[in-house]
């Protein structure tokens, strides 16, 4: 059949992952017609165009983004449709057997972003993109589309809109997408000197401040509350085991970055790829004698469990309060 419809059907972690803007960019560049979809229990592309070229978007399919993992590809020949172009489908409900991704730490690309001044998202705690971000913490249901995510509820500004909907951009179809002005904001609540709430950048300026100040702030985080202090206060730590009942089980300490990190710790290569992985992991490393942690941060270990700043609002936080106390 020399033109003849496709239907190919893929499993696995294959949503959330940017695999539709992955297929497009693969069809067009290969001129095949037809459409991606996402699906209850996986991915269809339907295509239309010579059986080379068909043959081509599978091998392409060899090389999916990094996050994705494939478990199985089955093809097989169906009706032509009159489609113009390829396109990216409405999702399609059905059986719920999709994997889903983990949350993924922010990339180097948001980190540039948000550290860049003339940035639309300079300083903006919840950047994200279609490398890195939320995805299981927000997942209400599945197939992954912002509908069935807890951002449902905020709707795209024109800006975010032109992101997604370009298939050039990184946040082409980026579900989590969010920017300052259409996405969440920061709000900081205190009770120390009456009920007292701020927003915004202010509210990132208390946090930092309170923690400086040896309180414990509740930061909410992607996937639940991190309980946080200041990691070279002893009275700021026992203060916190205090309070959750926990006199002395060990406390991972966030650092803000590698540098940092050997601050604490000697860290041998596996350590410092395992801190440096996508999953954002506590790593156990061995604690240097002479570093400033408050010794009942870990009470009587060798080692202590270190992270990075997987999420732009824990990037913000560590680089504002890190240079009063290292
Ligand atoms: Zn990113
Ligand atoms: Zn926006």
């Amino acid at each position: 059949m020399p033109d003849c419809a496709e239907e190919i059907f893929v499993t696995g972690l294959v949503q959330g992952v940017g695999f539709r803007p992955f297929v497009w960019r693969l069809a067009q560049k290969l001129g095949l017609h037809g459409y991606v979809r996402n699906c209850g229990d996986g991915v269809r592309i339907v295509v239309a165009g010579p059986p080379d070229q068909r043959a081509a978007l599978v091998e392409g399919l060899a090389y999916p983004p990094a996050r994705a993992r494939i478990v199985t590809i089955e093809r097989s020949m169906v009706a032509k449709g009159g489609w113009q172009g390829f396109t990216i489908e409405a999702s399609q409900p059905g059986a719920v057997q999709v994997g889903i991704v983990a949350d993924m730490a922010v990339c180097t690309a948001c980190n540039a972003e948000i550290a860049d001044k003339n940035d639309r998202r300079h300083q903006y705690g919840f950047t994200n993109c279609i490398d890195c971000g939320p995805r299981f913490s927000i997942v209400t249901g599945v197939p992954y589309d912002r509908t069935r995510t807890t951002m449902a509820g905020f709707s795209m500004c024109s800006a975010c809109g032109a992101e997604y909907a370009n298939p050039q951009d990184r946040r082409f179809h980026a579900q989590p997408i969010a920017c300052p002005v259409c996405g969440p904001q920061l709000t900081f609540t205190s009770d120390q000197h009456g009920s007292s709430q701020v927003l915004g950048d202010a509210a990132l300026d208390s946090t930092v401040a309170s923690l400086l100040a040896g309180q414990i702030v509740a930061i909410k985080g992607i996937g639940g509350f991190h309980l946080a202090c200041l990691a070279c206060s002893e009275v700021a730590v026992d203060a916190l085991r205090a309070r959750k009942h926990r006199p002395t089980r060990p406390l991972a300490v966030m650092v803000r970055d590698m540098p940092m990190a050997e601050v604490y710790a000697s860290l041998c290569a596996v350590e410092c790829q395992a801190l440096e992985d996508v999953s954002a992991p506590v790593v156990l490393v061995r604690k240097r004698r002479a570093c400033s942690l408050a010794p009942n941060v870990a009470p009587g270990m060798e080692r202590v469990g270190l992270l990075l700043p997987y999420t732009p609002l824990h990037v913000l936080l560590m680089q504002k309060s890190v240079s009063h106390w290292l």
